[in-house]
């Protein structure tokens, strides 16, 4: 290869707002037959907003938000970050409960036990909010939430009704999450997200290159259909564990695909270091863009297929 292709190359991509980490993936990129891209952050927005909760038995809603919540301030996940903003909103206040023995399950979900409620209750009655519980407040809450998975795992019971609901929602394309309190089942949480604007065109772009375009997440395989759907990808797997995201990547591999990933998280990390092309987004989080081969600093989904062109017009040069 010629140190010049190359060196025009990632210029003409660094002026583009494609960082290309040096000549070995601008010559290797146009190789790619398979995209696959992460759902939450890099098909959506990734700043889902609670738009509804569900409750069961008589807790109360301010009760149950500000456990939910301090329980959630303790993750970064884009779900977590959601329910505490919610919380904050409806409760009007600024800082909430204490958090001990957390405990974060990478595609599943949280565990951990809250205290300091009154505090929280204090802050809430301030400004008219009140916050009441059928039982008098205890020092500590156990508190789990998650997808089924995690409910099963932890032996939260789910009734038929409430699942036969779920399956109702989860056909609009919105993730949800299970809530306990001291290990009973409480509240479903209802998130939206927004698809980005550019996804379906960056999908029909690829797909009219040739190439194969899958969708990859950890969250509810309705969800991620409805998700596919919207944005026109037909190959889907979802409730996929991040340590298996990797795995789906070897398989595909293993199948003579030459595969990109696209993706923004933490979780992301691996399967962007075992793909034969890592592109991560560029306001994802710092694990993903240090662990990819490409980054798409403006965060278009477009670039996906730009950066692949500029590998075949590299190659074409050096040629
Ligand atoms: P994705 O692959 O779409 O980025 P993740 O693997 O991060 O999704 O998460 C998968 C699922 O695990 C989520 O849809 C959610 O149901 C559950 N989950 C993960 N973290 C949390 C959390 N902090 N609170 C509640 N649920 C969570
Ligand atoms: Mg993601």
């Amino acid at each position: 290869a010629t140190p010049t292709a190359v060196m025009v190359g990632t210029g003409v991509g660094a002026i583009n707002g494609i960082l290309i980490k040096g000549g070995l993936p601008l010559e290797r990129a146009h190789k790619v037959n398979t995209v696959i891209f992460d759902k939450t952050g890099t098909i959506t927005r990734g700043t889902p907003q609670v738009y509804s909760v569900h409750l069961f038995g008589d807790c109360c809603l301010p009760f149950l938000i500000s456990l939910i919540g301090t329980a959630e301030s303790s993750s970064e996940h884009p779900i977590a970050n959601a329910i505490v903003d919610h919380a904050k909103k409806i409760l009007c206040i600024e800082q909430l409960g204490h958090v001990t023995n957390f405990n974060n399950f990478a595609g599943l979900g949280i565990e951990c036990d809250v205290t300091s409620l009154d505090a929280v209750i204090k802050e809430a009655y301030k400004h008219g909010v009140y916050i009441s519980s059928t039982e008098d407040f205890k020092l500590s809450y156990h508190i789990i939430v998650g997808n089924q998975e995690w409910m099963k795992q932890k032996n939260i019971f789910i009734a038929t009704e409430i699942n036969e609901m779920m399956e109702k929602q989860e056909n609009n394309g919105h993730s949800h999450v299970f809530c306990a309190i001291d290990g009973k089942l409480v509240a479903v949480i209802m998130i939206a997200d927004q698809i980005k604007v550019e996804a379906h065109l960056a999908v029909y772009t690829l797909k009219k290159m040739g190439l194969d375009v899958v969708l990859l997440t950890g969250d509810n395989i309705k969800t991620a259909e409805h998700v596919a759907r919207q944005v026109g990808i037909e190959d889907v797997f979802g409730e996929v564990l991040p340590s298996d995201k990797v795995a789906v990547i070897k398989w595909l591999q293993s199948q003579n695909k030459v595969v990109a990933m696209v993706g923004d998280g933490v979780n992301d990390s691996p399967a962007l270091a075992q793909a034969d092309i890592g592109i991560a987004i560029g306001s994802g989080t710092d694990v993903a863009v240090e662990a990819a081969d490409v980054v798409l600093i403006q965060n278009d989904l477009l670039d996906v297929a730009n950066a692949i062109l500029l590998s075949s017009k590299t190659v074409q040069r050096i040629k």
